[in-house]
């Protein structure tokens, strides 16, 4: 997955350009056709790898990009776009009250957008911390300082690193091992590197919270945004079979033409061809 992940894009953007909130990269998105529709039908949401397969199929840059190396922050902020371009900035789900006596069913929804700024970079130094950090000398890497006289350096854990624990026994010391220094650092330089990794490239999942609106209570739900969004997109991308299968029989297409054709357009030639094959019953 990480080899060829280097290319150059064309000079021209597909649609608006916006600017990926860690790295701060200018990117913006190509319209999506079937070819990421079968990567979505036959790959899993949970899988860090697909997230990386959508984003060198669909994400434009003018600067060549290796995407494997971008924080996760940024790739997951990726897959939230890819997902309000085809689905809007609406999240619309549902939940149950964490009250035993009470286990009402509540509607949750939220805008993306709003999930976005909300989990935006803090770079400058909050009023009350106690740490600061600063890029380091070597290139990708940063020092963490506290007040009470902690240092170690870490770096941005990426797409690539997360892709890369999916086949280490234990994840999270695999991480540790790849983006904390030095290795064997002190559990409270650890946890000062985390905090600093958080602030840096706060991570696209967490607690959303509420009331229930019959108990009253605050309850609060974990959502993955990068999990839920690819969820959906994979749900809805199962059509492009029989897209497919009524395209090829209708206009005697090859599967690569009718994959390279955008999803718009596809799947409008897909509905004449349904009701052409109706009307002649
Ligand atoms: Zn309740």
């Amino acid at each position: 997955m990480l080899d060829g992940a280097i290319r150059r894009r064309d000079s021209e953007p597909p649609g608006a350009k916006f600017v990926l909130p860690v790295s701060g990269l200018t990117v913006a998105i190509h319209r999506a056709t079937g070819v990421e529709d079968v990567l979505l039908a036959e790959g899993r949401a949970d899988d860090a790898a697909l997230a990386l397969a959508l984003v060198e199929s669909r994400a434009w840059s003018c600067e060549i990009v290796d995407w494997a190396t971008l924080p996760i922050a940024d790739i997951d902020h990726l897959v939230v776009r890819m997902r309000q371009s085809i689905l809007g900035d609406r999240v619309i789900s549902d939940t149950y009250c964490t009250d035993p006596a009470c286990r009402s069913r509540m509607d949750v929804s939220f805008g993306l957008d709003e999930f976005l700024a909300h989990h935006r970079p803090r770079r400058a130094p909050a009023r009350g911390r106690s740490w600061a950090a600063e890029v380091s000398a070597e290139h990708g890497w940063f020092i963490a300082r506290s007040r009470g006289g902690d240092e170690v350096a870490f770096r941005l854990p990426t797409i690539g690193d997360l892709i890369q624990t999916a086949g280490a026994p234990t994840p999270d010391k695999f991480l540790a091992q790849a983006c904390i220094a030095p290795d064997g650092a002190s559990p409270r330089s650890r946890a000062l590197a985390e905090r600093a990794m958080a602030a840096l490239a706060p991570p696209l999942s967490g607690p959303i919270s509420g009331r229930c609106p019959h108990c009253a209570i605050a309850v609060s739900f974990h959502f993955d945004a990068r999990v839920y969004c690819l969820r959906e997109l994979c749900d809805r991308a199962r059509f492009i079979y029989e897209d497919v299968d009524t395209l090829a029989q209708r206009y005697h297409w090859s599967e690569t033409a009718i994959l390279s054709l955008p999803n718009d357009r596809r799947s409008h030639y897909a509905d004449l061809a349904r009701q052409a094959r109706l009307a002649a019953g």
